[in-house]
């Protein structure tokens, strides 16, 4: 892409002119980021794919070789050959500019050779003091969604953002050189394992960011940095956890907290709710309230749903006394049926009445489904003392429990012995049925 204004023009001309890699830096991005593997076998030991030079011990994961010095990852396993590809980046600045330079990094290795290494530029990101910025870069194939896959023979070249720009290297190598502006706005030469074009964009562009980067709220900032509505929505309780110097120690369960507080109408602005001594257990409890609240409140639409399903089920006598008298057409022939141990009686619901009045009792939706009316599924009720523990829906099809549920749809009192008595009694209601 051709350069399209007068900054872009500039930043290509003065990108033209950064100096390729120096020796030192080549050096140490071979050693801090390319692959060191020492081979070992318990019969020949270790033999170090850096140099060649072999030597005895007992195995360990690293170990450092004598003959060259480099830290080596051991591995066992009939490998001969490594191929390791990495990133790493160079962040520099150039007449006024910030710029971070990323570069491709392939280590190959082999038993018996020398190791190779191979790096070339991917991109450089370039950034003005006022945030105005711009990629120089590599074009991309067309089908790569990897985010190696580079046209190395392409020129660097001012292009659009794509996918490939997002990739974030952990290592730096060579001394970072920033611009006096990004220092003013709180950077010491800590990233904090921030990414480094990340944290210069916000720093520069985003006065909340530079804020909590100044006060040392670290994971605050970085977090906000790849959050930032949830971080805005809430920047009025981080301004009170500014003012009362605490420290938030993990956001996410920070700001799960708050969203926790507010759902439950506490006052986020309190620093009693949101800076409490212990994040983690604030965070279980006020979790756990909010989930609670939710349940009731599902319950209570899915009563209210039901409800209304009933009034206007019971508004309509004829259709009540019609489907009242089909369900017993279809359903009466079962309705002697009594199973029962030293406690528990298991008995048919034996009337579209008795279906509406077990699922206002039992808060399930037993009648508001109209299972009623499934010709195939006949409804029973487990009973101690009279009283409703679970109602059962079994079907006529291939005669097992489909459902057996308690009250608020949960696992009944006695589960096991219910559908025990269901089992053994299956095939009386065969007969019934036949
Ligand atoms: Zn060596």
């Amino acid at each position: 892409m051709k350069p399209r204004n007068k900054l872009q023009r500039k930043i290509l001309k003065l990108s033209q002119g950064l100096s390729p890699l120096t020796k030192h830096q080549y050096k140490e991005a071979v050693r801090k980021v390319g692959l060191h593997i020492a081979k070992y076998s318990s019969k020949r030991g270790y033999e170090c794919l850096d140099c060649g030079h072999t030597w005895t011990g007992t195995e360990a994961k690293r170990v450092v070789c004598p003959h060259c010095g480099a830290k080596l990852n051991v591995d066992t396993t009939r490998k001969r050959n490594f191929c390791e590809k990495d990133y790493f980046a160079v962040v520099t600045k150039c007449q006024g500019f910030q710029v971070v330079r990323m570069f491709f990094m392939q280590t190959n290795l082999r038993k018996g050779s020398e190791p190779t290494y191979w790096i070339c530029e991917a991109f450089q990101r370039w950034l003005a003091p006022d945030g105005k910025c711009a990629i120089v870069s590599r074009a991309r194939h067309w089908f790569a969604h990897y985010c190696d896959c580079w046209n190395w023979d392409s020129d660097m070249e001012i292009r659009e953002e794509n996918v490939g720009h997002k990739v974030t290297p952990w290592r730096l190598i060579g001394q970072s050189s920033v611009i006096p502006e990004i220092k003013r706005n709180g950077f010491d030469g800590n990233y904090h394992r921030c990414s480094p074009y990340n944290l210069f964009f916000n720093l520069l562009t985003n006065n909340r960011i530079e804020t909590l980067w100044k006060v040392g709220q670290y994971k605050l900032a970085i977090y906000a940095i790849g959050n930032s509505y949830i971080f805005d929505k809430h920047w009025a309780s981080i301004k009170v956890v500014l003012r009362h110097k605490y420290q938030i120690s993990d956001p996410s369960l920070w700001f799960d907290l708050i969203g926790a507080l507010d759902y439950l109408d506490k006052d986020i602005r309190n620093p009693k709710w949101i800076c409490p001594e212990n994040l983690k257990e604030a965070h279980d409890e006020w979790q756990a309230k909010k989930e609670a609240k939710l349940e009731h409140v599902r319950r209570r639409r899915e009563r209210e749903r039901a409800l209304s399903i009933e009034q206007r089920y019971l508004e309509d006598q004829k259709n009540v006394a019609k489907e009242e008298a089909e369900y017993q057409k279809a359903k009466s022939k079962f309705f002697d049926l009594k199973f029962f141990d030293n406690e528990i009686v298991i008995k048919p619901l034996v009337s579209v009445r008795e279906v509406l009045d077990e699922g206002h009792q039992m808060h399930h939706c037993v009648f508001a489904n109209k299972y009623y009316k499934d010709e195939n599924v006949l409804l029973f009720h487990a009973l101690i003392d009279g009283t409703s523990i679970a109602t059962i829906e079994f079907s006529l099809e291939n005669f097992t429990v489909v459902q057996c549920r308690g009250v608020y749809n949960k696992v009944p009192q006695h589960y096991e012995r219910i559908m025990m008595l269901m089992q053994k009694n299956t095939m009386k209601i065969m007969s019934k049925a036949a």
